[in-house]
């Protein structure tokens, strides 16, 4: 059926957002900002700043709500740095309003480096939100300021992730890029991390997703190996998945205490089950992290498109969504973006 005779109404109960291959979309992120005050050697080079424009608080309102009457269930909020943006509290508490078309609140989610978020917590889980992931590449302050480049980062982003907990803004997740020679060395911390601060730490395989050149196949460090690092210290007992699109092979400890997670995309890619598309801070919707092209949601709302134009846009472009990304394959691209203009 062409996407622009689709009726889409409220009371419609069956997945709408579906890709060629079948892959129902249900998670949604977004990048309110590509702003950052941390300047992550992985992931910028400290020469670029900000890149793209940023729409108003009240067009990502009206572009999620579009999302959302598709079948999106999850919205993650990212960056940049999102809580560097003006008005995301509003924005949290005008989404924690909207309903799944299946009659249910979002899922609310936000990824942050933690920066802010002692003072931003509170008014974060008042306004709506569920859930926290913070962002945290080393569990010792020398190490963690090298990476970040920010002189007292680390101590501020333990008071962050402490008021995130008192604040209820739970499960709480720190996600850790590791680097071969950057900060592998901080594996079994993580790990031990994770049980002292009842945290849930996910490891990420690093992507070529930089804005400088440092991806090499050597640099990253594959699950296996992490598993085994970790094993060799404190016994990992495998969790079974929660739902066929989780991400992160999840492990509890022998003992039972604590949990931890590798995401593993490069050594065991999981594009068939991917459940995600991304919108940018200046309103282009990614079908795929490597994409080569983006599309101009943004673009057809500013030419006046009314809602049920926006809806056709998004079916049309989620059909044609990227098999799978071609990382360490022969002729790669890097996408047209880095990982902090995307919105990670
Ligand atoms: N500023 C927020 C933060 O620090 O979480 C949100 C944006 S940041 C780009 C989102 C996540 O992407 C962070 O966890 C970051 O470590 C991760 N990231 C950045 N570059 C990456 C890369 N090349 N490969 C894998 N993850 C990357």
């Amino acid at each position: 059926m062409d996407a622009e005779s689709l009726p889409v109404t409220s009371e419609t109960p069956e997945p709408r957002l579906t890709d060629s291959l079948g892959r129902v979309i249900h998670d949604l992120r977004v990048s309110i900002t590509d702003r950052c005050n941390y300047k992550c050697v992985y992931c910028r080079t400290g020469e670029m700043g900000a890149q793209y424009p940023e729409l108003g608080i009240e067009e990502y309102l009206r572009l999620i709500g579009v999302f959302v009457g598709l079948g999106i269930t999850k919205v993650r909020l990212t960056g940049g740095e999102p809580l560097l943006r003006r008005g995301l509290v509003e924005l949290v508490r005008e989404l924690a309003g909207l309903r799944t078309l299946w009659n249910q609140p979002l899922d609310l989610a936000l990824t942050t480096n933690g920066h802010l978020l002692d003072e931003l917590a509170g008014p974060l889980k008042a306004a709506g939100l569920d859930r926290v992931t913070v962002s945290m590449d080393a569990v010792d302050a020398p190490t963690f300021e090298r990476i970040t480049r920010v002189a007292g980062s680390f101590e501020q982003v333990l008071k962050g992730i402490r008021a995130a907990r008192a604040a209820g803004l739970t499960p709480l997740k720190i996600n850790c890029v590791l680097l071969r020679g950057f900060n592998d060395d901080q594996i079994v911390g993580f790990a031990r991390f994770a049980r002292e601060e009842n945290v849930v730490v996910r490891f990420i395989e690093f992507m070529p997703l930089e804005e400088g050149r440092l991806w090499t196949p050597e640099i990253v460090v594959p699950l296996r190996e992490i598993v085994e690092r970790i094993g060799r210290v404190l016994p990992l007992v495998e969790m079974p998945p929660r739902e066929a699109s989780e991400t992160a092979k999840r492990y509890t400890f022998a003992d039972g205490v604590g949990e931890i997670g590798i995401i593993a995309p490069v050594s065991q890619a999981f594009c068939g089950a991917c459940s995600r598309v991304r919108l940018t801070s200046d309103g282009k919707i990614r079908t795929c992290l490597f994409s080569q092209v983006e599309h101009d949601l943004y673009g057809r709302l500013r030419a006046g498109a009314d809602d049920h134009e926006l809806r056709a846009y998004i079916l049309r472009t989620i059909e044609g969504k990227e098999a799978r990304h071609h990382i360490g394959e022969p002729g790669f691209l890097k996408p047209s973006r880095s990982m902090v203009h995307i919105g990670g």
